[in-house]
């Protein structure tokens, strides 16, 4: 009774690392159900909501929608942020679960998997990842500078980034103009001689990894092309049939567009067209291939591969053949891990996640995590949100049952005061509506939603920081 009473009666204090969707949604969800809890989210990054500002294309303004929800959460006063802090570093994760009753770690998945061949390492390649926070504004890659005076870019991997880097590289600039993208990478966009872009793939058809909403877009994008295999769709059709219905839907419309004659007005539109993306099946990078003097990507020799085994388990196999495609851009979109943050945190470095049961890490009481760190780098904003609601009620389950520390706890009394002794001055929630409302105001002269601040040091600046 004691104990369950005692939990009932206080005020649960939680804390979250990472302000991406996987936080805000797990502190939306511990707030909504706990009348009294408080959550302080911490963030490493000056301004909140990660991916959703650094990954989500700027020609998806739809999907940024959610940021107002967060924005909601934010600002209740049962909520704190706690931006330019990086737990690990700052603050450790030991330091945090001595301060709250629970520790949620919501930090994403940063790391790019490495292509680990020859070459990697040449001027041109770049991990997608690093191009789209160059383009969406994240400070690390604001002096990327990729050049974009080659005709070729060769895309590995065929998920939705994979897409949504293609489309930014081939969309005529003048349509991103009234977008979020930086005033940088517009300006290079628009000096851009990229007119090719082949998205390359291990696997086949099947396997493609992007959704349909993605590859409906590309086909429709203004100005350019589908160059897709009639022969890599022999034989496929039955398969098809028997696919599940989202599954069905994407196939269909591959199939459709790489073995039906287009029709008159398609034609035309296609025969005008100036620029063009395609899809490669059962190629695997081998190496990349330099230019003549040695300073730069000149092409990548891909390996041919067939599938082996069924199902799940299929795995691209090479033939021993090998081909090379000329290319002045290479970005590797094969996928993404998390990186262990602090030594008291147990790692999965195989799956590239924080081990858990549901939510709770193995043999760390009261730490539980969330999003892309919990599950792996797969699944939209909505599957982030289901899975976060998740760890939101196991967390309170545990609360409830009495399983989380009793008596009070200081929460971020005890933390602001640690920081400070460290020289660390946090961003809080409203210090970031200051500088949204910056971003909005450099945005109006252009008719742009924003202009998005790069320099860390004038945003701190900006704060009176
Ligand atoms: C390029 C790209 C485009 C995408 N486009 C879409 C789309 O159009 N629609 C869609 O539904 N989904 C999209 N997604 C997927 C979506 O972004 C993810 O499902 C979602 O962001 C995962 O949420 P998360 O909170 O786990 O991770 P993140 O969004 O990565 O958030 C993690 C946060 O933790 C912070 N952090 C990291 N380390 C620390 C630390 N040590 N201390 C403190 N903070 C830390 C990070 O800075 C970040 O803010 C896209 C993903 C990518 C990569």
């Amino acid at each position: 009774f004691g104990q369950h009473f005692s939990t009932q009666e206080q005020t649960p204090q939680i804390c979250v690392v990472g302000s991406g969707p996987a936080g805000f949604y797990t502190a939306q969800h511990l707030l909504k159900h706990h009348s009294r809890a408080h959550v302080d989210i911490y963030e490493k990054q000056l301004v909140p909501f990660g991916l959703v500002r650094f990954g989500v294309a700027p020609d998806h303004p739809e999907v940024k929608n959610v940021i107002n929800t967060f924005t909601q959460t934010a600002r209740s006063d049962r909520c704190a942020f706690y931006g330019n802090v990086e737990v690990g570093r700052d603050v450790t994760v030991q330091e945090l679960r001595d301060a709250y009753h629970a520790v949620v770690l919501s930090y994403g998945a940063e790391d790019h998997q490495a292509l680990d061949i020859p070459g990697e390492e040449l001027p041109g390649v770049f991990s997608a990842r690093a191009f789209v926070g160059w383009y969406n504004g994240l400070p690390e890659n604001r002096e990327l500078a990729p050049d974009l005076s080659c005709d070729t870019a060769v895309i590995l991997g065929q998920g939705n980034v994979a897409l949504d880097v293609a489309r930014i590289l081939l969309t005529p600039p003048d349509h991103l103009e009234k977008t979020d993208i930086t005033e940088a990478a517009l300006g290079a966009l628009r000096q851009s001689r990229v007119k090719t872009v082949w998205i390359v793939g291990r696997r086949g058809p099947l396997q493609v990894a992007f959704t349909i909403k993605e590859l409906r877009e590309m086909i429709q994008l203004p100005g350019t092309r589908p160059m897709l295999d009639p022969a890599d769709f022999l034989g496929l059709q039955d398969r098809i049939k028997e696919a599940a219905r989202p599954r069905k839907r994407l196939m269909e419309l591959l199939l459709r567009t790489a073995t039906e004659k287009p029709g008159v007005e398609e034609a035309a539109r296609r025969a005008s067209a100036s620029r063009a993306w395609g899809l490669r099946f059962f190629r695997s990078p081998q190496q990349v291939l330099p230019s003549p003097d040695g300073r730069r990507v000149a092409g990548i020799r891909l390996a041919v591969t067939r599938l082996e085994g069924i199902g799940e388990a299929t795995r691209a196999v090479p033939t021993g053949d090998v081909e090379d495609l000329p290319c002045g851009l290479v970005l590797s979109s094969i996928g993404y891990k998390s990186r262990p943050i602090d030594p008291s945190v147990p790692f999965d470095p195989k799956l590239g996640v924080v081990p858990n049961m549901e939510g709770r890490v193995v043999d760390v009481p009261g730490l539980y995590c969330s999003g892309w760190v919990k599950r792996g780098p797969t699944g939209v904003i909505t599957t982030t949100m289901t899975d976060s609601f998740l760890t939101g009620q196991i967390l309170l389950q545990d609360l409830k049952a009495g399983h989380l520390p009793s008596g009070p706890r200081p929460g971020s009394a005890f933390i602001k005061a640690l920081l400070d002794s460290r020289g660390v001055w946090p961003v809080s929630f409203s210090d970031w509506e200051k500088l949204d409302a910056e971003e909005v105001s450099r945005g109006q002269a252009s008719g742009k939603p924003r202009e998005k601040l790069l320099d860390p040091q004038e945003m701190l600046r900006l704060l009176g920081h």
